[in-house]
């Protein structure tokens, strides 16, 4: 039997060892989840409503106990572990909220005249089963906004989470069953990778939302078929500091959303470009607060940055720091590491090829970019493969809209950085970013599809 390891990264030791699911397991519960279809459609929106209510509330009850288990699976700092729980239960309230507004339409068919006293009647039905693949970093957040939206347009789900959050996922499995989902509605299981491309492609499975990274959504997309696909994925989006900015405030934000998590979030500053004439006095500010944070365990309650998620991921950003200063950056704090903790690294004089800088680098690592012209910057972010969110500091609404319009992302926040997310936006990007949008109204309809019935 194929077994796993669940490790705590800051001090290593072991969570547990539990096995891959065999394949007739995973068979069972897709053909559990398959015949549950017409069980779940015949339940109303109004009582989807009400078990995602009971979820919502069942998540704040157990909202502490569930932050202090992800931060021990995967390192996350436990003030960052709270607030994923409650952005968890906002999520699920909102989606409560949202299927109970689930409308159709109707239509005259007034552009065919031979048959103009016809009438449309479109209304939303769920695609059938949905396969939700769900990465490391916001284990019950990512989980919430996949299951929520899915079950309230009537599919039935077959939740697949990343092996590091294998007890949380349990849990909040556990939860969705005690707020009234039934076990022919949602099923968890845990193949392992060999096993994936089998269940990606089995004909029961009709979309598969999927988080994570690029690598494995070209291998998700090589077995999908004609399958519904929803891809949330990586990102290096920029954050562009106008000469007008407020720069205490830009600072502490790339300071949240670059160090927060340490680093390893999908929409964290990866690029910061600083325009020519506040270049040295946001440097200074910004090393200077940077210094200031405690870096060490997680789960004590003034750590602002805890470790990466394993060994292998913080030998990867250790080792792309230590090339880019050999290729020529500066470090002007950081650049130093204690076992799985990478210190917050603030890097200066980088190009577009600097090797934190050339790929989506999940850590804390802020690396410089001075600029005077902005259609430079506004080149070198389009330049990525990736086009996932971004932010300006500036006063100006003509160089907001200027960069709304010409950026390639899936959002651009003013005043904010790359990371912000209000539970019900849609939430995506383009490019190499992803496919499809998240945000509750978007997803329950992304699930769903538009059915017309003549009359
Ligand atoms: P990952 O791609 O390694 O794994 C994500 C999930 O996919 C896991 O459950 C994993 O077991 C599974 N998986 C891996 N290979 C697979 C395959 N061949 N077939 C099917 N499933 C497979 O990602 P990760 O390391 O857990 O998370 C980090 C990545 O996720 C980063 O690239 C980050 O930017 C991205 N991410 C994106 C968003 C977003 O909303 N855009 C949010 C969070 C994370």
């Amino acid at each position: 039997m194929k077994t796993f390891t669940v490790q705590n990264p800051f001090d290593n030791s072991s969570l547990g060892e539990f096995p891959f699911s065999s394949r007739e397991d995973t068979q069972k519960a897709i053909e559990i989840i398959h015949s549950g279809k017409k069980e779940l459609c015949n339940t109303s929106y109004f009582e989807r409503a009400t078990i995602l209510e009971n979820l919502g509330n069942l998540l704040e009850k157990n909202a502490e106990k569930l932050a202090q288990l992800i931060t021990k699976e995967i390192g996350k700092t436990i003030s960052d572990s709270r607030i994923e729980l409650q952005r968890s239960r906002n999520t699920v309230l909102c989606t409560a909220s949202e299927v109970k507004n689930i409308k159709g339409e109707t239509l005259h068919s007034d552009a065919y005249p031979p048959k103009r006293d016809r009438l449309g009647i479109v209304q939303w039905f769920p695609l059938g089963s949905v396969l939700a693949i769900t990465p490391f970093n916001f284990p019950i957040n990512i989980a919430m906004h996949k299951i929520a939206p899915a079950f309230a347009a009537g599919n039935t789900i077959l939740f697949k989470p990343s092996p590091q959050n294998y007890l949380s996922a349990k849990e909040i499995t556990r939860l969705c069953y005690e707020a009234g989902m039934s076990e022919n509605t949602l099923q968890m299981c845990m193949p392992d990778i060999e096993t994936m491309g089998e269940v990606v492609a089995d004909p029961r499975i009709h979309c598969i939302n999927f988080t994570g990274g690029t690598h494995a959504a070209q291998a998700i997309a090589k077995n999908a078929g004609f399958k519904k696909l929803l891809f949330e994925l990586g990102g290096n989006d920029p954050l562009i500091i106008m000469d007008d900015a407020d720069v205490p405030l830009a600072v502490q934000t790339t300071i949240q959303q670059r160090f927060g998590t340490a680093g390893q979030r999908c929409t964290a500053c990866k690029r910061v470009y600083v325009h020519d004439k506040i270049y040295d006095v946001y440097k200074e500010q910004l090393v200077h607060e940077a210094q200031k944070l405690k870096v060490g365990d997680p789960l004590a309650e003034d750590t602002f940055v805890g470790p990466l998620v394993n060994t292998a991921a913080a030998d990867e950003v250790f080792s792309r720091i230590q090339k880019s200063v050999e290729q020529g950056a500066v470090a002007l704090i950081g650049n130093k590491r204690e076992n799985n903790i990478i210190f917050p690294t603030i890097l200066e004089n980088v190009t577009a090829d600097t090797p934190v800088v050339a790929e989506e680098t999940f850590g804390p690592v802020v690396p410089l970019f001075r600029f005077s012209n902005l259609d430079t910057v506004i080149k070198s972010v389009n330049a990525s493969n990736y086009g996932l969110q971004s932010g300006v500091f500036t006063q100006n609404l003509a160089i907001a809209k200027k960069l709304y319009a010409e950026l390639e992302v899936g959002a651009l926040a003013v005043n904010d950085g790359p990371g912000f997310r209000a539970e019900h936006f849609p939430f995506g990007g383009v490019k190499d970013s992803g496919i499809g949008r998240e945000g509750v109204y978007y997803a329950i309809r992304e699930m769903s599809f538009q059915k017309t019935f003549v009359l």
